[in-house]
């Protein structure tokens, strides 16, 4: 039933809308869908319906879902908070991580990515809103952090991720904004660098207008998070 309207295929189109406004084609932003705290079976829903990225955000659980989706080419992200107890693992069996905030998380997972698989895709999570509470490398420090990527061949920087505050009256319209041309200063050094992930269920058109490249989105997608035990 392709015309069936569906909560992807409306996000599908909010996103094709969001680019057309800002000018930039549809295949410009990818769509992942965050998918902690739901089972294997609704994961195999979307991809069925052809999502093929998935974000999770706490290790154990993605790892008992994995095998379930094995041989469906799914794109796995490891996107939740990341300690040195849990790279060899991330390594082993995701295709991203966005959450890395430091040189020793980084060095561990270069030296852990087993070699039968690529270079792992690696975006730094950044504090873009500068909050104490808040996991990220300063905005101030990423530079020379991106630059010791070129000491870790089995990782490939690919930009840059943040989580702006939950209350900011702008839609986190100036934070995406800090965070592209942090990305786009980059990128005078780091051509290589494509990728924006920034915006989620509440604010990912504004994202898409700030230049997301790459957008996560959980509850519109799967309804509420049930609370967790
Ligand atoms: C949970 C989560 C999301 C998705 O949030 P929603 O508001 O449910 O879309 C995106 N990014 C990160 C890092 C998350 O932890």
């Amino acid at each position: 039933m392709p015309d069936t309207e569906t909560p992807l295929t409306s996000i599908r189109a909010r996103i094709q809308a969001a680019c057309a406004a800002a000018g930039r084609p549809p295949e410009a932003v990818t769509l992942l869908a965050v998918s902690k705290t739901r089972g294997a079976d609704e994961i195999a829903a979307l991809a069925d319906q052809g999502q093929r990225h998935f974000g999770e955000n706490y290790l154990q659980e993605a790892l008992d879902k994995m095998p379930a989706l094995a041989g469906r080419d799914l794109i796995w992200h490891f996107i939740g908070p990341l300690q040195s107890n849990k790279t060899r693992d991330v390594a082993a069996h995701f295709d991203w991580v966005h959450s890395v905030d430091r040189a020793k998380v980084a060095r561990r997972l270069n030296d852990q990515r087993p070699d039968a698989l690529p270079p792992l895709n690696v975006c730094l999570q950044v504090n873009v809103d500068d909050e104490d509470s808040k996991s990220g490398v300063p905005l101030a420090a990423v530079p020379a952090l991106a630059e010791q990527f070129q000491e870790w061949p089995r990782l490939r920087l690919r930009g840059l991720m943040a989580i702006p505050r939950a209350d900011a009256e702008d839609g986190n319209r100036a934070a995406f904004r800090r965070l592209a041309m942090t990305l786009s200063q980059l990128r005078n050094t780091m051509p290589a660098l494509d990728t924006l992930s920034m915006g989620m269920s509440a604010d990912y058109p504004v994202a898409i207008e700030e230049g997301a490249t790459l957008v996560r989105i959980g509850t519109a997608l799967f309804g509420p998070r049930p609370p967790k035990a």
